[in-house]
């Protein structure tokens, strides 16, 4: 694994292996490594013979800066983990690489970014087109992976895509649990032990939820998990919504959709978890 700093220098080494007509696979991250990133690793292993992973906490996407300043970092030993892998090259740049200069570009994302995250994070999405159209600019990727663990945020990077008709493919890769259900996610380690034995809750109310479908209506649906994940003396819940997966419109009816997730975010003491399940 080469590990490179500089966009010229991954241009150079990409430049070499299209020339051996090679399928470059990007996986791009913001590191503290977990199972989660591991599996879009083996992922993109599987389908391209070139991988680039990226580590790069980026701070256009943070719109609270005490998130930013308190983002787990761990260089070293995301590294070590990374040697198991046949990873081609780590690109892990420095704010001042990717942004020589403020980017002002706003993109058209609306209404994909009008609820949920979008919402309760203003300028979030806006910050992850920013540094995933660049990511792709740089390695022009033949295909990309992200996690439903972020379910919005996958479905606005394949309309991104498709709005500056990239040529890369999309792959969402299945949310990785820990073993009592929590979504593996790189703030889980910033949790204490009594947040992180109060976590796993969030996905077990999203199973009832989901069994409590279809005889209750999704209202109903939503008003016991906002009260019973409010119960809990530490837990805050900033929102819970069950909508469709392409338009990502909430929905008052079963009939309303073919395909429903549920999605909730939710402020454990100081750091806020989010998850989601579809509803079979
Ligand atoms: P992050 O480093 O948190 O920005 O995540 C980088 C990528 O890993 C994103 O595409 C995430 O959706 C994905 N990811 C994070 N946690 C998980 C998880 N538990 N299961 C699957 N993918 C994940």
């Amino acid at each position: 694994m080469q590990i490179i700093l500089k966009i010229s220098e991954l241009k150079k080494a990409l430049d070499v292996a299209r020339r051996g007509t090679q399928k470059v696979g990007i996986v791009p991250t913001m590191g503290a490594l977990h199972k989660g990133h591991f599996s879009l690793i083996e992922a993109a292993l599987a389908n391209n013979d070139f991988i680039v992973l990226t580590i790069f906490v980026n701070p256009t996407q943070f719109n609270d800066l005490n998130d930013l300043e308190r983002y787990p970092r761990n260089l070293e030993k995301d590294i070590a983990h990374l040697e198991k892998y046949h990873i081609d090259i780590l690109f892990t740049p420095s704010e001042k690489e990717m942004y020589p200069e403020k980017d002002t570009r706003v993109f058209k994302l609306s209404p994909l970014d009008k609820i949920m995250e979008g919402l309760h994070r203003p300028g979030h999405f806006n910050g992850v087109a920013q540094i995933i159209s660049k990511l792709f600019e740089i390695v022009r990727p033949d295909r990309a992976y992200f996690g439903q663990k972020d379910f919005q945020q996958l479905a606005i990077i394949k309309h991104l895509t498709k709005q500056l008709e990239l040529n890369v493919e999309i792959i969402g890769c299945p949310i990785v649990r820990e073993k009592d259900g929590l979504a593996m996610s790189s703030r889980n380690q910033l949790l204490n032990a009594e947040e992180r034995k109060a976590a796993p809750l969030i996905n077990k109310i999203l199973i009832e939820a989901e069994k409590m479908h279809p005889s209750m209506s999704p209202e109903e649906i939503s008003s016991f998990v906002v009260k019973h994940l409010n119960s809990h003396p530490l837990m805050k819940v900033e929102y819970f919504e069950i909508v469709d997966d392409q338009s990502l419109m909430p929905i008052s009816s079963w009939d309303d959709s073919t395909n429903k997730i549920a999605c909730v975010a939710v402020q454990l003491g100081e750091i806020r978890l989010i998850d989601n399940r579809y509803f079979n």
